[in-house]
């Protein structure tokens, strides 16, 4: 479905919204965030509540672009990832997370690929002192705690959907991105070493296996000024992605994070990011923050995989797909 019927369609959710898989899509969803939330009360994390707008937003966002706003005469972004304000309250509270909506002006040809909205939500969380390693392992648990809990808790809608979920086992099968990209050549998508994993080629690795997939160690090029570097391997960064299997595509993203004031300077020169415009966040490095690591899982992304739809907008109630007005 696209262009003029999938507007149709969104701009009247108010029927579908009664239809009886939305019902039950909603209610995966539900106990999907429930889920979420008590895995990480018993983990210790402290729920924060997330900025909607601020002066600046994570500028690492692939090729969408931000949203902008007046605020009283200040021209304040749209929070596109609140991983600035993480860094900030990780240094207070030493495992946070957050549900945090983000907007991003996502290009139009990201309407079609199944996994894009322009509005969505992730699950945004940070350890203080942890390594992008412990944050693998936090990833695999969280993800096979939610897979448990929703084919205990709503085996009925799970069945209404025709959907039957795997749970993988631990560790899951890791790729540097070197190889993952090896691995893509070698399906004969013509992939450079420095670069991005494009869209095709994560749905095509993601196609190729039956458990997730952890993408770890980007190169330095590929990723935002916060992934930190690896000091030991320069130009490699210690961070990664998870895939889900079956062409759903990527789940998660996360990493260490640069966190000294020098080095996020020379990283955001090197990006061609303007330091002027991080005022607020540099200064805050200057006068010191904790070391940290952490991730953000999308929720409409975690909800379509668990009920296996073939389009993002189908697992949120109100969606906002690229290019697409709708209420
Ligand atoms: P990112 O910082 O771009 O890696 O985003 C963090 C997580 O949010 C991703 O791993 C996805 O699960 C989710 N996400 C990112 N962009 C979108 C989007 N346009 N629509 C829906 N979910 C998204
Ligand atoms: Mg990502």
């Amino acid at each position: 479905m696209r262009g003029k019927e999938l507007r149709e369609r969104l701009w009247r959710r108010y029927r579908e919204i009664r239809e009886p898989w939305m019902r039950w899509v909603l209610r995966v969803q539900d106990e999907a965030l429930s889920a979420l939330r008590d895995f990480l009360r018993v983990e210790g994390f402290v729920e924060i509540l997330a900025p909607i707008v601020g002066p600046v937003t994570d500028p690492g966002i692939r090729g969408a672009k931000q949203f902008s706003i007046d605020y009283y005469g200040h021209r304040f972004k749209v929070m596109s990832s609140m991983i600035l304000y993480k860094q900030m309250a990780v240094s207070s509270l030493d495992k946070v997370f957050a549900l945090s909506p983000n907007l991003r002006l996502e290009p139009l040809e990201a309407a079609y690929t199944g996994r894009h909205l322009a509005e969505f939500r992730q699950l945004d969380l940070e350890v203080a002192e942890a390594s992008y390693l412990d944050l693998m392992e936090l990833g695999e648990r969280l993800l096979i705690y939610v897979l448990r809990r929703i084919r205990r808790e709503c085996g009925e809608e799970l069945e209404n959907l025709g959907r039957e979920l795997r749970i993988p086992s631990k560790p899951f099968r890791r790729l540097t991105h070197g190889e993952a990209v090896e691995l893509l050549r070698g399906e004969g998508f013509d992939l450079k070493p420095g670069e991005e994993i494009p869209w095709e080629a994560e749905e095509h690795i993601s196609a190729m296996f039956q458990e997730p997939l952890w993408i770890m160690d980007y190169p330095i090029t590929a990723r935002g000024f916060y992934d930190r570097e690896d000091p030991e391997r320069p130009g490699i960064l210690r961070d990664f992605d998870l895939l889900y299997p079956e062409g759903y595509g990527e789940a998660i993203s996360g990493g260490e994070r640069e966190y000294q004031y020098e080095r996020v300077l020379a990283r955001m020169k090197a990006r061609g990011d303007n330091p002027e415009e991080y005022g607020w966040y540099l200064e805050m490095l200057r006068e010191g923050v904790k070391p940290s690591a952490g991730f953000g899982i999308g929720v409409e992304r975690l909800t379509r995989y668990l009920c296996g739809l073939k389009y993002i907008w189908d697992a949120v109630p109100f969606p906002k797909v690229p290019g697409i007005p709708s209420p």
